[in-house]
């Protein structure tokens, strides 16, 4: 049982973020250690309400109230044994979850007598059980008891896959993950920055997955059917990669770049990065995460100046009444990123790239926009050019890459361009079924997770012939945030 009055004792604190002159300095993650006796008294916050919506909120159903209270009694052991219960990557969540568990938590909802309306800090006291069962050796191989003979193949390493990929290898069968890239961890690896998350975290659980006895094939581009027809089973996890674009005049200066052209690059040179932010005027155009990963990645390869241009405006700063409790809300936010500088300007858009004698990209030309009618339409007299001579494109994915080896199985789509799927997670083809950002759309690790062991969970049951499904399913492919 919890203390149901430790949110009266304890104030919510979160840890610190290392001083900005010191980590644009380096690319190690931004937040400072927090000591184990903090966690320890902000996890006694949660009250275990009766009906904890923080469960709602967590598309992984983690078990938010029993994991915080064993944390309070200071038995990390077991609190870290509930966690792997329902997430597989518990330390990829802790860092980097936007943590919806956080919006829908009870102590939110500021009408609470005695309540500061602050919520547990879930997120935090998840890092700090993850973090501590690895360096307290409470992470081991679970290697799986019984081969059954039947054999996986999973596209694509990202969380989508390997959440499958571990599930599937610990239930018997013999996995084997195909990357294009030449290591795995997906936008794990390439688009998130290590600032964000530092890539021992994903190293050290792959060794975990491989001593289980999955099969990591990385620098294998699957292109055909034919790469896939030796296996009883396959699990597509792809991703979402195809970038939106912006075509208007100038587009194909020199100086322009998808943030996925630009961020992978960061995150296997850093600062000497072939295509680097050193010395110039960046201009980010979006204005939400995958910008922010720009921004901070910018920053660190010491640019001129950074602006991050967003159509929308600027969202408030506390929940507006149409996006009320347990929901996640828009609200203006300020990530570590946007504390280490450059400035954010909201409802413009971009009406031409100008170049220079030499076909680079010198500036940008935008108007405001008012976007009362529902769609942007510029405010007249307002058109103006500022410097740009890097100009990262951060404006979202439209779905999955068709050509290759979709196309060539046959799949079919949705309305969205996703890859479609029925309630088991199977796409049209039988024995072919997908998970993560490939069926979804782009969305977060926590959902990639909770897709991967779902997914699993209905190719296990597949491949044993079972009724329903005996591992855990935690989300059917229809399951969307809470709004
Ligand atoms: C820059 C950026 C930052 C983000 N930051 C966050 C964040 O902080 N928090 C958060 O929750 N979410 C974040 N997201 C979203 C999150 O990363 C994705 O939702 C998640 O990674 C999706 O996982 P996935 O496994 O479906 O796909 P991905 O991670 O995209 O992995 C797909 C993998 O499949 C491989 N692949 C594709 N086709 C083939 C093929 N034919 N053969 C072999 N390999 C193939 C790709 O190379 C890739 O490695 C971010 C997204 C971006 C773009
Ligand atoms: S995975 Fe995300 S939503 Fe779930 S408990 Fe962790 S921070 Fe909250």
């Amino acid at each position: 049982m919890a203390d149901p009055k430790g949110f009266l004792k304890t104030a919510r604190q979160t840890p610190r973020r290392r001083p900005v002159d010191v980590r644009i300095s380096d690319w190690r993650e931004v937040y400072e250690p927090y000591p184990s006796e903090r966690t320890e008294k902000q996890a006694a916050r949660c009250m275990d309400c009766g009906i904890p919506f923080c469960h709602n909120g967590c598309p992984l159903g983690n078990l938010i109230p029993e994991w915080n209270d064993l944390v309070r009694r200071g038995d990390w052991a077991a609190a870290a044994d509930r966690l792997h219960a329902t997430n597989n990557f518990p330390e990829f969540t802790g860092r980097l979850c936007p943590a919806p568990c956080e919006s829908a938590c009870v102590l939110g909802i500021s009408a609470l007598p005695g309540s500061t309306g602050e919520p547990v800090t879930i997120k935090q006291v998840e890092v700090e059980i993850a973090d501590r069962a690895w360096s307290d050796g409470g992470v081991a191989p679970f290697v799986p008891a019984e081969p059954t003979g039947r054999s996986v193949a999973v596209v694509g390493s990202g969380p989508s896959g390997l959440a499958a990929a571990q599930q599937l290898t610990r239930a018997g069968h013999a996995v084997t993950v195909f990357e294009r890239d030449e290591a795995p961890g997906g936008l794990l690896r390439y688009g998130i920055p290590e600032f964000k998350m530092e890539k021992r975290h994903l190293d050290r659980r792959l060794s975990q997955m491989e001593a289980e006895g999955t099969r990591l094939e990385c620098g294998v581009a699957v292109t055909s059917k034919a790469q896939l027809d030796s296996f009883d089973a396959v699990v597509l996890a792809g991703g979402a990669r195809v970038p939106r674009d912006l075509p208007v005049a100038g587009r194909d200066l020199a100086g322009i770049y998808q943030a996925m052209e630009y961020l992978p690059l960061g995150n296997r040179h850093g600062s000497d990065s072939p295509v680097t932010a050193r010395g110039k005027h960046v201009v980010i155009i979006g204005g939400g995460d995958t910008g922010a990963d720009c921004l901070g990645t910018a920053h660190r390869q010491r640019p001129a100046s950074v602006t991050q241009l967003e159509i929308m405006p600027r969202p408030p700063r506390a929940r507006p009444d149409s996006q009320p409790w347990p929901t996640y809300p828009m609200i203006y936010r300020v990530s570590s990123a946007h504390e280490e500088g450059g400035e954010r300007v909201y409802a413009v858009s971009t009406e031409e790239f100008l170049g220079d004698d030499a076909g680079r990209v010198r500036a940008l030309r935008l108007t405001d926009v008012d976007m009362s009618g529902g769609r942007p339409a510029p405010v007249p007299g307002t058109s103006r050019e500022i410097p740009a001579d890097l100009v990262l494109l951060a404006m979202g994915f439209t779905g999955a890459e068709k050509p290759g080896l979709l196309e060539d199985l046959g799949v079919e789509f949705d309305a969205r361009g996703n890859v479609a799927r029925s309630a088991s997670y199977e796409t049209s083809v039988p024995g072919v079924f997908v998970a993560g950002d490939m069926g979804r759309g782009q969305s977060l690790v926590v959902w990639a997770i909770a897709e991967g062991r779902s997914a699993a969970a209905h190719v296990d049951s597949r491949l044993r012939d079972l009724p329903r499904p005996s591992l855990p399913a935690p989300i059917p492919p229809t399951a969307r945030p809470l709004r």
